[in-house]
């Protein structure tokens, strides 16, 4: 069974986003559609700026709970400590296996800082013979 529908066109209307309009209306009708979808685009560029300036207060908080200055952040894990490596072998390096691992940073060592690196484990490692 098929669904009827109209043809609103013959009858001098047209369907616009689900709502009828007369065909003289119709020009004003679309012009109404583009400066309500011009006006939420501004919305979401306002929406998207915003979203990014909390962002990076966030992460300047996170930093300051870290102890940490913007300039001081380690590039590697962003003042994090930590890191995701491609193996289960991480800082360790050799063979690993095929799991994406966290473990800490191996350019600060954990701290964070990019300036006062922690306890290089793998230098550690390497003293102990293991
Ligand atoms: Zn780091």
């Amino acid at each position: 069974m098929s669904k009827y529908t109209p043809k609103f066109d013959l009858l001098g209307c047209h369907e616009i986003h689900g709502e009828f309009v007369s065909a003289k209306d119709a020009q004003a009708a679309i012009q109404a559609l583009e400066q309500r979808i011009a006006k939420l685009e501004q919305e979401l560029d306002e929406s998207n700026k915003r979203l990014l300036d909390l962002r990076d207060k966030l992460y300047v908080r996170f930093l300051d709970y870290r102890g940490l200055a913007v300039d001081e952040a380690c590039k590697c894990c962003s003042g994090s400590g930590v890191r995701v490596y491609a193996n289960t072998s991480a800082w360790r390096g050799g063979i690993g296996g095929q799991a994406m691992t966290t473990d800490v940073c191996d350019k600060c060592w954990g701290s964070g800082n990019k300036n006062k690196p922690w306890l290089n484990l793998r230098r550690f490692s390497n003293q102990l013979g293991r």
